[in-house]
């Protein structure tokens, strides 16, 4: 009778490199001759690469592709990707990758500054390798002494979930007390930006500093799903970065439900907090306007919609301005690269608005202004302020 057993080692180990890894560990303990198939590090190889798209073991400590799966891969493989950190009202976006022998989870920041056009910049969180005798290391790459120890798991169903834990929470303190540890923390978060901040915004910011502090020694993060492209929207879905007058540049996500485009925070502040909707607009609301509509706000507020709304006679480009009184948070920084005079398209949406602690929520009035495939803007009627929202282009594979 023929068996699996008769076929030649290499092919018994070629078909053997289509199990899982997990399943091949215990192929392995069948007989000898799955054992020795097995034991054969491309096999590995091909598993690192299929399930986690690790092609290589270059800049790792370890040279073996089971020893990487079976203690890295296997246990921590599922953090690569993006998640949400939770973080009351703050949130929180974090990378997870490969970078040179290092599973690095990095956290993306906008810039202090409410230059929207600047790159998100990259903070180390913790990281997980392999030591000179294949131990596991996992290190908190946060705090004032150096890496430390910290502890990662796991924590939702189907591993939507995990929670990072540093081992050596003092070493966050500042030996100078609570003073300092808020003046080097905002060193870093101003990015050693030394204008004179404005009491007001120094306020926000002690906010932020007591609110989060918390949870730089223990934080639990959430899976995120990126949108994939799809047809006929005005703009395509995913994570660009705005302006919010005091609170600086957040980051939000950009998704669509039904007829309507929505712009829901993946950072926020205690006003509108991460998670929430900021923005809605509704597809079917599309407006042509001409300059002279848009002279001024009360213009604008005066529109008879049903005269505006376009139907199927929108041109591909319609003139754009900003109001006469109204405050530009940002849209200037574009003003040399892109042709901020023209707009793709314009819907009537609203914006949402809070007080503190996320109470007494309501709806404010707005435009919601697409320029083009990486720039929109929404026009708060009320504030009298423009927000501008710019693609963030960090790529996350
Ligand atoms: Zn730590």
């Amino acid at each position: 009778m023929a068996s699996i057993l008769m076929l030649p080692p290499e092919l018994l180990a070629f078909l053997l490199s289509f199990l899982r890894g997990i399943d091949l560990s215990r192929v392995s303990l069948v007989c000898k001759r799955f054992k020795e198939a097995v034991d054969a590090d491309w096999i590995w190889q091909q598993r690192c690469k299929r399930e986690y798209g690790v092609e290589s073991l270059n800049g790792w400590k370890s040279q073996s592709y089971r020893t990487f799966y079976t203690k890295i891969l296997y246990h921590y493989g599922f953090i690569f990707g993006v998640w949400q950190a939770d973080i009351e009202y703050y949130g929180g976006l974090v990378h997870v990758s490969v970078e040179d022998g290092l599973i690095v989870a990095n956290q993306l920041v906008p810039a202090c500054e409410s230059n929207v056009q600047k790159p998100l910049q990259k903070k180390k969180l913790f990281s997980i390798t392999l030591d000179d005798e294949d131990r596991v290391e996992i290190m908190c790459l946060k705090g004032h002494e150096g890496p430390h120890e910290c502890i990662i798991q796991s924590t939702g169903v189907k591993r939507n979930s995990f929670r990072a834990t540093c081992c050596e929470p003092h070493k966050h303190r500042h030996t100078a007390g609570e003073g300092q540890e808020f003046e080097s923390w905002l060193e870093e978060e101003l990015d050693n930006v030394n204008d004179d901040l404005h009491e007001h915004i120094r306020d926000i910011l002690q906010t932020k500093f007591e609110i989060t502090r918390p949870y730089e020694t223990k934080c639990l993060y959430k899976k995120m799903v990126l949108p994939l492209t799809i047809q006929d929207v005005p703009i395509q879905p995913g994570l660009f970065k705005g302006t919010y007058a005091a609170n600086g540049v957040e980051i939000v996500n950009v998704s669509y439900h039904g007829d309507k485009m929505r712009v829901t925070k993946v950072t926020g502040d205690p006003h509108i907090p991460a998670c929430e909707i900021t923005i809605e607009a509704d597809l079917n609301s599309q407006m042509v306007l001409t300059k002279h509509q848009q002279e001024t706000r009360a213009q604008l507020e005066d529109l008879d919609v049903d005269d505006v709304i376009g139907g199927d006679e929108n041109p591909e480009l319609q003139p754009f301005i900003i109001p006469a009184g109204v405050s530009d948070r940002g849209l200037y920084y574009f003003e040399e690269s892109k042709n901020i005079e023209q707009c793709r398209a314009r819907y009537a949406g609203t914006g949402q608005l809070a007080a503190h602690g996320f109470q007494n929520s309501s709806s404010s009035p707005g435009h919601l202004i697409i320029f083009d495939e990486e720039l929109f803007g929404f026009l708060w009627l009320e504030l009298r302020t423009l927000s501008v929202f710019s693609r963030v282009l960090y790529r996350f594979d």
